[in-house]
């Protein structure tokens, strides 16, 4: 059964990309076949990959507006097993095409309902926002994996994620839950950290799963993007890479 899993939180710089990036690269590692989805216009998680936007002829854009099929769309990757559905730029232009459109939150489901059963894993990288390209992530999911960077804000517009995460269940879609909370640039030196643990624990404590893996605040991590390379390329003995590798067994062992 294909697992689609879904990274968002409303917040930017939480390392939602980081995240889907390394995420993805440690299941294609650990022989999952695995798709990851860009759904950002800032096209990071393309970049990320090492995938040079100007040889891509369309993209997620053209996917989800009707003008090509998943299959056309979905390139290879230095890793294998681990193949990308890029994005770019134009992908902004996606909300407001679709603004009269029905069923408009749906189009990331449909384009990727013929391709999905050829993966053990597709992952969604979110924009920063709770708009029309979130929802269709959310329609499109089985879960959802929140980052929640430790600082002293972490909490705040937690409550919006979660209300937005029950209208998707009372309406688009029924089944979307959430696999975890994902405690991010971790930094065990400082108090403001093991508060911001301690207090995430405590919100979601017998109602949500927090991960017993935390990502640490690890300086290969924000490097390893500028090479075009998720972690276990750039650094593979890195925390960082530990941790994503980590995670990834803590997902597939459920
Ligand atoms: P988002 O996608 O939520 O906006 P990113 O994953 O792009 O967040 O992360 C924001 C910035 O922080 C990026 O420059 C990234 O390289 C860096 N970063 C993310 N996670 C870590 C980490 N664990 N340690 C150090 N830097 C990180
Ligand atoms: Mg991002």
């Amino acid at each position: 059964m294909t697992q689609i899993i879904c990274i968002a939180n409303q917040k930017g710089g939480v390392g939602k990309t980081t995240t889907a990036v390394n995420l993805s690269a440690a299941l294609a590692l650990s022989e999952k076949r695995t798709l990851l989805i860009d759904c950002d216009p800032q096209a990071n998680a393309t970049t990320g990959l090492g995938i040079d936007k100007n040889d891509l002829t369309k993209t997620l854009y053209h996917g989800l507006i009707g003008e090509a099929d998943a299959e056309s769309l979905i390139i290879g990757s230095e890793i294998d097993n681990l193949s990308l559905l890029p994005s770019r730029v134009e992908l902004i232009g996606f909300e407001v095409e679709m603004m009269n459109e029905r069923e408009r939150e749906h189009s990331l489901k449909k384009l990727i309902r013929s391709v999905a059963d050829r993966y053990d894993y597709i992952i969604i990288d979110c924009p920063p926002s709770l708009s029309l390209l979130t929802l269709n992530a959310m329609a499109a999911a089985d879960t959802l994996l929140i980052p929640l960077q430790c600082e002293f804000y972490a909490l705040e517009g937690l409550g919006q994620l979660l209300q937005t995460k029950e209208l998707i269940n009372a309406g688009i879609n029924p089944g979307l839950s959430i696999l975890g909370i994902l405690l991010t640039m971790l930094d065990k030196r400082t108090n403001l950290s093991h508060q911001v643990a301690e207090e995430a624990m405590k919100y979601f404590k017998g109602k949500e799963r927090v991960f017993n893996t935390s990502i640490p605040r690890n300086v290969r991590l924000g490097e390893a993007p500028s090479f075009g390379k998720p972690i276990l390329l750039y650094d593979a003995a890195s925390m960082g890479a530990k941790s994503y590798l980590a995670l990834a067994k803590e997902i597939i062992d459920g």
